[in-house]
């Protein structure tokens, strides 16, 4: 499975938009904003797309995607979104270019979060929930409930992580499980980043 930040060189800020591509498939987690649309563009097709909360900077490019290239679109809370998209609820199982994903409800930074989670591989795409080396989701926003979030990150901490791709920063995969519980830690202490 090859996975790729579309978002990594955009000078906008925006969240980032995870490019998986496999069998033939092309699935992108979240839409982005500004000029990450220009590398996002340039794609031959989208079959699917994922989004892991509504906010503004993962979700405004969605109209544009879908004009383009019509995508099966996912949201948990499809209303939140100004296009069409499927309802995903909490431990529905999705299949993104071959392979299987958990759909997590993740509240706290927003209603509508979610993770995705692989057992087969190990890997998470943990939205604005959690980020590297003990970084999470910020609670001072609209529907932002640090108590919550707590909730959600101990969700999380019951599972095996090897690769995780947040809605911010880097991709890692140097002891995730590790960097999950920090950020748990830290949640209960201060304040957040994002
Ligand atoms: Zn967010």
């Amino acid at each position: 499975m090859k996975i790729e930040n579309l978002a990594e060189d955009t000078s906008d800020f925006t969240g980032n938009i995870w490019k998986l591509q496999n069998n033939g498939k092309t699935v992108l987690i979240d839409a982005g904003t500004g000029d990450s649309w220009n590398k996002v563009r340039k794609l031959e097709k989208i079959d699917k797309l994922i989004l892991t909360h509504s906010h503004y900077d993962h979700v405004d490019n969605l109209p544009k995607i879908t004009d383009k290239y019509s995508p099966e679109v996912y949201a948990y809370n499809p209303e939140n979104l100004p296009k069409k998209a499927s309802k995903l609820d909490e431990r529905d199982q999705i299949s993104l270019a071959g392979l299987k994903f958990e759909v997590i409800h993740t509240p706290g930074h927003k209603d509508d979060s979610i993770c995705l989670y692989s057992s087969e591989e190990k890997i998470l795409f943990a939205g604005d929930l959690l980020f590297p080396e003990g970084s999470f989701g910020r609670t001072d926003l609209d529907e932002g409930n640090r108590d919550t979030l707590i909730e959600s990150i101990e969700k999380i901490k019951e599972l095996d992580v090897e690769k995780m791709f947040s809605g911010h920063d880097e991709a890692t995969e140097e002891d995730v499980n590790t960097q999950i519980e920090k950020s748990l830690e830290e949640a209960k202490k201060r304040e957040s980043k994002y």
